[in-house]
């Protein structure tokens, strides 16, 4: 199991580094974050000693469990899931690295008015739904601009960049032109004098897509720990 992981990590780590390398990039631009929902503590101490720092979760009660179960280890930590506004209050104190999904202007007022209690700036990312799916997260590609006007009000919500989950397909080519509309949105925006260097994109399946499309943050579940049970 140890070292079916470890292998797991060394594989990824070469997949990044040739995708990378074809587009002209260094692995040391992208960030591996391994995906560790319903992943038990002591895989993600496993994962840890093979090299990865940075873990994410996608609920506030899970997160917060592994966090308290983990806190002797330097980890850090990213909530990618929807986050409710009555959860604000507690993901802003958990301290996490960066909340890859504000997804309203309500939740981005109430993420700012707790990090201004806490004293401690929070770093965040946008997510936009790129495919413009029901079933999505993330706000459409036109209220995109409207949020980030917002963020200019705010004082202790720092946001960085954007993240994005494309619809599925099989043939991961086709989530290119996602891909590829996130980064559109970013350059537009940075156009417009935000600075917006972080893309949140990219999963198991499709990583190395991304990677080419200018993905600085990877998200990877199933192909670190295996499938998912629940
Ligand atoms: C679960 C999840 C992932 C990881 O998905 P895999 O296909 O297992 O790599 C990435 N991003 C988000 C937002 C997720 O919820």
């Amino acid at each position: 199991m140890s070292t079916r992981l470890a292998d797991n990590v060394a594989l990824v780590r070469q997949r990044i580094s040739s995708a990378a390398s074809r587009c002209g990039r260094t692995p040391e631009d992208i960030r591996l974050l391994a995906v560790s929902k319903t992943v038990g503590a002591e895989a993600v101490r496993e994962a840890f000693g093979a090299g990865i720092t940075d873990f994410a979760e996608n609920r506030m009660q899970e997160a917060a469990e592994k966090m308290a179960a983990l806190h002797d280890l330097p980890i850090k930590w990213h909530f990618i899931g929807h986050l409710q506004t009555n959860k604000a209050k507690a993901a802003v104190k958990a301290g996490f690295e960066l909340i890859h999904s504000i997804d309203s202007d309500r939740l981005l007022f109430e993420l700012d008015r707790q990090a201004e209690k806490t004293g401690r700036p929070q770093r965040a990312l946008i997510e936009v739904n790129v495919g413009g799916e029901e079933s999505k997260h993330g706000v459409a590609k036109e209220a995109f601009m409207k949020l980030l006007e917002e963020s200019k009000k705010i004082k202790s919500i720092k946001i960085e960049g954007l993240m994005a989950i494309p619809p599925f397909f099989e043939d991961p080519e086709y989530a290119r032109p996602f891909f590829r509309r996130l980064r559109a949105l970013r350059d537009e925006a940075q156009r417009a004098g935000y600075s917006l260097p972080e893309l949140s994109m990219g999963m198991s399946h499709d990583f190395e897509m991304a990677i080419e499309e200018g993905a600085t943050i990877i998200r990877l579940g199933t192909i670190l720990f295996g499938e998912r049970k629940k």
